[in-house]
């Protein structure tokens, strides 16, 4: 048997009902093989990093379990980003997208190569990571970079909030 690892994935979407978009990729994960989807956060909804005028973000973190390799798992997440009809783009980057799927860990694995870097590059200064990640990992220890308390207090601020049980209760339906 294969090793299995648990794997948290940051979610996020900003166009064409980002709420529905992130509750409707759950069972996605849960269908990607060799991969199970153990728990995910609320919806947090939180302002655009950006240079480009564009609306708010609903973020969510996902945990899965798992004994596909790094690799693997990022081409299969790919997939799905595309069969929700993510655009890419070379010209923008951080542009608005339908959505945004990442490795934000991985077991205890510290990779960085052309094609991934874990844990994620960026996750330090995200709150709309870190804070979902809080909700269902609240002792979480980040490779190479401390304990999950200690990275959000030193996070740079964002507009952040916790969808309301409307939201929440239909993400806990699926
Ligand atoms: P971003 O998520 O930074 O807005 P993209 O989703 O377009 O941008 O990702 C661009 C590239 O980032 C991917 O092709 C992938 O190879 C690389 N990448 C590096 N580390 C990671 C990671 N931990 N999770 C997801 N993608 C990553
Ligand atoms: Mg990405």
């Amino acid at each position: 048997m294969p090793k299995t690892v648990e794997a948290y994935i940051g979610i996020g979407s900003n166009l064409a009902d980002p709420q529905q978009q992130v509750i409707d990729v759950l069972p996605h994960l849960n269908q990607i093989r060799q991969t199970s989807l153990l728990s995910h956060s609320s919806l947090y909804q939180s302002a655009a990093v950006s240079d480009i005028e564009q609306e708010d973000y609903i973020n969510a973190v996902a945990c899965l379990s798992t004994s596909l390799r790094p690799m693997e798992l990022l081409l299969e997440l790919q997939a799905i980003e595309y069969a929700f009809y993510r655009q890419r783009s070379d010209e923008l980057k951080w542009a608005p997208r339908t959505m945004d799927l990442d490795i934000i860990l991985f077991g205890n694995i510290q990779q960085n190569d052309s094609h991934l870097h874990i844990p994620h590059a960026e996750m330090k200064n995200r709150l709309f990571v870190l804070m979902p990640l809080l909700e269902i990992a609240p002792d979480l220890y980040i490779p190479g970079l401390g304990s999950l308390s200690y990275l959000i207090q030193h996070a740079p601020q964002l507009r952040i909030n916790r969808l309301d049980r409307d939201a929440s209760n239909r993400l806990s339906e699926n």
